[in-house]
């Protein structure tokens, strides 16, 4: 058996045997032993929030985008206007689902990589008492940035607006707490920091929210509001679900509690960052962010400025060696990205590590310069 490459990428990420072994047998969607299944999944993904008596958890059938998109579209009546929080390609995703469903909107964009502030955010809300909600991404992969959503979900309490977090690639590894964190909703997926694979999101909804949000979504696919109705009813998913996703799902979240839960699965992510940040360092290369920004989930990295460097021949080379790394996003210098999530280990950072600075030789370039 060969063996896959690894990827150091956003998602769908690394995942263990298990998980994949998980999926070698087939379940009626209807049947009791399924329904359990579902059952538990929610239950957990509750608790992990510490979420069980304010919140419920509805999955959805789709990748991370289609549970944004139907949490928005079940949260935020028709009437109601939202407020995005944009530094990178996901906040920008989140006006774009608005204006296709024609939800009223209005951004906060900080360009690619700057972190919105309470104060701002505070003052905006005062100037547009139209604003019914706030949407902030909780780690922006496009960059890696770790949005400061602790001082953001206090400044919208504070102005009584409804708070929703897409927390697609933070949830799982980095600590959740609804009872200290006020909001309506927080949206994750079954491939970032749970280690599952893909095929489902959910949203974790306040219960008083999800209760009054009969007749807000705008598609009958997307609306969480009757899913959770069905779900709460039959135990069911309406329509087919991902039904091996699930199955592996469960099973990866029985290896993120034997890592330790969150803190156990915060502190490999962490510890493969700094490897990789300080590995990285050492060769010449730099981050885009201070560390104070630097997330645990994935490090923007600076392209070297020698002429001989392109991102593709990078990547091709890296592949053939058995890592897949993933291309930058910002609009100002050429970089590219290596995620720390994923079922990797100090010994696969460290050969990665390795494996860059012997690709740097090949490629010629003796000396790593990045822009200043
Ligand atoms: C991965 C991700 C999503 C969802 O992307 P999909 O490709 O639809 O799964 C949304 N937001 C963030 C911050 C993400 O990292």
């Amino acid at each position: 058996m060969t063996t896959d490459p690894y990827l150091l990428t956003p998602g769908p990420i690394t995942t263990s045997m298990s998980v994949k072994k998980a999926m070698l047998h087939d379940w009626g969607s209807w049947d009791e032993d399924f329904k359990s299944i579902t059952l538990s999944v929610r239950q957990r993904l509750l608790s992990i929030a510490n979420a069980e008596n304010s919140h419920t958890c509805i999955p959805i059938q789709g990748s991370g985008t289609f549970a944004v998109e139907a949490t928005i579209a079940t949260v935020v009546p028709p009437s109601g206007k939202i407020l995005i929080l944009m530094n990178g390609a996901y906040g920008q995703r989140m006006a774009k689902i608005c204006q296709y469903m024609g939800r009223s909107h209005a951004s906060l964009d900080k360009g690619d990589y700057a972190p919105p502030r309470a104060e701002e955010l505070t003052s905006l809300l005062q100037a547009d008492p139209e604003i019914t909600h706030v949407a902030v991404v909780h780690c922006e992969t496009s960059s890696g940035i770790l949005n400061p959503v602790e001082e953001i979900a206090e400044a919208v309490a504070q102005a009584g607006r409804g708070l929703i977090i897409d927390s697609m690639s933070a949830f799982g590894a980095l600590p959740v707490d609804a009872q200290q964190l006020p909001f309506d909703a927080l949206i994750s997926s079954a491939n970032k920091c749970f280690e599952g694979v893909p095929g489902f999101g959910y949203a974790l909804i306040r219960k008083s929210v999800i209760e009054q949000s009969s007749g807000n979504a705008h598609s009958l696919s997307l609306d969480l509001y009757d899913q959770w109705q069905y779900m709460e009813k039959t135990g069911q998913w309406r329509y087919t679900p991902p039904t091996h996703t699930v199955v592996a799902f469960l099973n990866a979240l029985d290896e993120h509690q034997a890592e330790g839960g969150v803190e156990g699965r915060l502190a490999r992510y962490s510890r493969n960052r700094d490897r990789l940040v300080s590995g990285m360092r050492d060769m010449g290369f730099r981050t885009l962010l201070e560390d104070q920004w630097l997330s645990p989930i994935i490090v923007t990295f600076f392209s070297p400025t020698h002429p001989s460097f392109s991102f593709n021949h990078f990547y091709a080379l890296l592949k053939q060696r058995g890592f897949i790394i993933y291309p930058g996003k910002l609009t100002e210098a050429e970089s590219f990205r290596v995620g720390c999530i994923g079922r990797l280990f100090d010994e696969q950072i460290d050969e990665l590590l390795h494996v860059i600075a012997n690709v740097m030789q090949e490629m010629g370039i003796e000396q790593i310069s990045v822009p200043a």
